[in-house]
């Protein structure tokens, strides 16, 4: 009698981020078998990182055929296209990524943003799981989200759904990269919190972690701007659990206090329908293993 085997075609996940470009390969069911990385200014074109991805696949696909391919990229993207825009980290413009990928490799191949593919992650094998609305914030030198609705990423009409950086907290507050007034990326992120304080964000909260009353006081509104970003989130999308990731994590015990006391602070917000407050898992692996979900998904 004939069995029935599954088909044992591959996965991978590709996360091109500024410093770091990481490549992961699967099994059709997701399992990882193998994970590789290398520094970005490694790579010195597309071409390069393309040739270089598409190679570390061939090398550990074994006699298995890779079916399906996610490349993880910062935005802006041209999820429709293919086309990696002008990301703010690399020196790159208007690259035809999935074309190249497929190209180079045969195989079925998705453009997703970043902070979408490492929601995706924590939901499917981090901080998120068994969730089924979660709202997933990266909180580093920028502010972004990714956002699970009804167990499913929720990319918006154009592909550009979780811009939580871009939530008008004050408008009359700073300018923002973007052109509007008073985001909370303007007022949060690494960079204006370094802007402001002429420190680094990293000396900022390792001087808060060690008493610095000053430092403090910036972490916390920051906290507190970041709770109320939250409040808003909860009433828009009514989520059962935020995840939180990116370098301000790694402080989670200055800044949770203040954001969880804040959400709390919202009389319109009942203790039932209040969101729970988690800090990511997956680390910097978060975006790989979102992309081979996303690849899974899509294949
Ligand atoms: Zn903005």
């Amino acid at each position: 009698m004939k069995g029935h085997y599954p088909s044992r075609a591959m996965l991978a996940g590709i996360d091109l981020g500024g410093t770091q470009v990481r490549v992961a390969l699967a099994r059709s069911d997701g399992h990882l078998v193998a994970s590789i990385k290398t520094k970005t200014a490694m790579l010195a074109t597309p071409q390069a990182m393309v040739d270089w991805a598409a190679g570390e696949i061939d090398r550990h696909r074994g006699r298995e055929k890779v079916r399906s391919i996610t490349i993880a990229a910062p935005g802006p993207i041209d999820i429709k296209r293919g086309v990696l825009v002008n990301p703010p980290n690399l020196p790159w413009q208007n690259v035809p990524l999935v074309a190249m990928m497929g190209r180079a490799t045969g195989a079925k191949v998705q453009l997703a943003n970043d902070a979408d593919m490492a929601g995706l992650g924590e939901f499917h094998h981090g901080a998120g799981r068994g969730s089924r609305n979660m709202v997933y914030i990266t909180w580093s030198t920028g502010v972004g989200g990714g956002l699970i609705i009804d167990g499913k990423l929720h990319r918006g009409a154009h592909g550009t759904a979780g811009e939580i950086g871009h939530m008008i907290i004050d408008p009359n507050g700073p300018l923002d990269n973007c052109g509007q007034r008073g985001c909370l990326e303007a007022f949060i992120s690494g960079t204006a919190l370094a802007r402001e304080t002429g420190h680094t964000a990293a000396e900022l909260f390792a001087a808060a972690a060690a008493g610095d009353r000053q430092a403090r006081s910036v972490v916390e509104r920051a906290a507190r701007y970041m709770g109320i970003a939250l409040i808003s989130l909860t009433n828009a999308l009514d989520p059962e659990i935020f995840v939180m990731g990116g370098g301000v994590s790694r402080s989670w015990a200055l800044v949770y206090p203040t954001m969880i006391e804040t959400l709390r602070s919202s009389p319109f917000i009942k203790p039932a329908r209040r969101p729970r407050l988690r800090r990511a898992r997956l680390g910097d692996r978060a975006g790989q293993v979102g992309a081979v979900e996303w690849a899974r998904i899509n294949q």
